[in-house]
Parts: C-alpha cells; sequence; structure tokens
C-alpha cells in the first residue's frame, strides 16, 4: 500500500514538472500613464488561453532592478499605445502628432536594452514595434494619413478589436507564416504611425495592400514586431493568432 502511494506521488510530481516545463512567464510592459500601472486585459488573456504565465513588468526607473525582473522572464512583449516622441529617431514633431508618453518612452527602451542584455525573445505590438524599430536606429511615419501617400488601406478601423478589417500579406520565411499557415491574413488595425525605413539587422515580414510594413522579424537580435493586434484577434477566436501566442519564441533553459 506504502508503495503504490510512494509511486502515485512520484507520477503526479511528474506530470506537474511536464506542466511545468510547458508554461512559460511572459512578461508584459506597463502601459504606465499618470501614475498608474496598467496593462490591457486582452494581452493578459491571450498568454492565459495557451497556457502560459502573463505577468506584468511595472514601470520603474532602477534598470538595476528592472534587469532583475526581465532576467527571470522566460519572453517579453511590447504592447501598443501612444505615439513615440520623434526625438527619439531625431525629428521634429509633425502637427499630426498623436500623444506622446515620455516616461514610458524611457521605460521601453530600457526593457529593449535589458532584454537584449539577458537574451530574453521580445515581441513588439503596435507601439511596441515601432519603439523597437526606433531602439535599433529606425524612423517612422509620425502620421500617415498626412505622410503616406498611398490611402486604399484604413489603418484606424472604428469596430472593434476582434473585428480584422485590413489584408496583411506574408512573407514564407516568416514567424507569421508559420503559425498560420497561410500567404495573407486578416488583421485589426489601430494606427495612424508606422515603420518608415526599418533598422538595419531587420526585415520585412509582411506588409498591406498599400505597401505599410505590418511586420518585421530580424535574424541578428531575438525580437519580432506586429502592427497589427493578435491579441485583439485572439478575442475573436482567430486560430490563427491564437497559435501566434502558443508557440511564441521563449528564452531555452540552461
Ligand atoms: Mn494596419
Amino acid at each position: 500500500m506504502k508503495k503504490r502511494m510512494l509511486l502515485l506521488s512520484f507520477m503526479f510530481v511528474g506530470l506537474m514538472n511536464i506542466y511545468a516545463q510547458e508554461s512559460h512567464l511572459i512578461g508584459i510592459a506597463d502601459t504606465y500613464n499618470n501614475g498608474q500601472t496598467t496593462v490591457p486585459r486582452a494581452y493578459i488573456d491571450a498568454i492565459l488561453k495557451v497556457g502560459n504565465i502573463p505577468i506584468v513588468i511595472p514601470f520603474m526607473q532602477d534598470e538595476k532592478r528592472l534587469e532583475e525582473i526581465i532576467g527571470r522572464l522566460d519572453a517579453v512583449i511590447l504592447p501598443g499605445g501612444e505615439d513615440i516622441a520623434p526625438a527619439r529617431y531625431h525629428e521634429m514633431p509633425s502637427p499630426k502628432l498623436g500623444k506622446v508618453n515620455l516616461p514610458r518612452d524611457s521605460f521601453d527602451m530600457a526593457v529593449i536594452k535589458l532584454a537584449m542584455k539577458e537574451h530574453i525573445p521580445l515581441l513588439g505590438i503596435c507601439r511596441g514595434m515601432q519603439a523597437i524599430n526606433v531602439y535599433f536606429g529606425g524612423t517612422l511615419y509620425q502620421d500617415l494619413p498626412s505622410e503616406y501617400q498611398i490611402k486604399k488601406v484604413a489603418h484606424r478601423q472604428s469596430v472593434p478589436k476582434a473585428i480584422p478589417t485590413h489584408v496583411v500579406y506574408v512573407e514564407p520565411h516568416s514567424y507569421l507564416a508559420r503559425v498560420s499557415g497561410q500567404d495573407s491574413l486578416q488583421v485589426n488595425s489601430f494606427h495612424h504611425q508606422a515603420v518608415k525605413d526599418l533598422a538595419a539587422g531587420f526585415r520585412v515580414t509582411a506588409r498591406g495592400s498599400d505597401g505599410v510594413i505590418e511586420a518585421f522579424e530580424s535574424d541578428k537580435y531575438p525580437v519580432m514586431g506586429v502592427q497589427f493586434h493578435p491579441e485583439g484577434l485572439v478575442i475573436g477566436n482567430d486560430s490563427a493568432m491564437i497559435e501566434f501566442f502558443r508557440s511564441m519564441p521563449v528564452k531555452r533553459k540552461k
């Protein structure tokens, strides 16, 4: 009887280890604003849905503490938000520039720097993608409607985020192609800024039918970015976007 209990408890511990190995700790950078630590709920739910553990990386200026936190994570997500201050890419602000969040700009840059230092895979979504491009030396359109010549795609949809409104064409050798098995995807769109000059070391992996960069990856850094909101599409049970979160690159354990 005792032996059997022992065997059962070993089996239980074994099973728990399998589960423990499967779930990854995914940090979401704070969308800090006016002294409030916040993260839109959809990011949390998308990570939970695929069996991973979401954790908020709170805004802080102490980079030593921030590195301690980031070093313990398996991957980091930089979420969407305000426009990035054009001074970060050496441009004067356009009159059409939207709301900026200077403390968050500094925080995002620190998160990118420390994720790279700790070799933690980084996913940028919307503003997060733009922040990564700027960090690595790229530039942005401050306002697509006034700066981008081709007007055929509405990149600021008014319908909810679970509803896709425009197509993106996906490069064959890309994460998006792998997780979706498609060469085009229907995505949502909530941006008036976009990548203009792509940073060195990156390649475009998806574009809108107007040519606007909608995703990138890097062969040099453990980084990728999407201009749309996969976490929003997960709400609508988009199978490609669920797979997008399920297969997210994570740090290999030593
Ligand atoms: Mn778009």
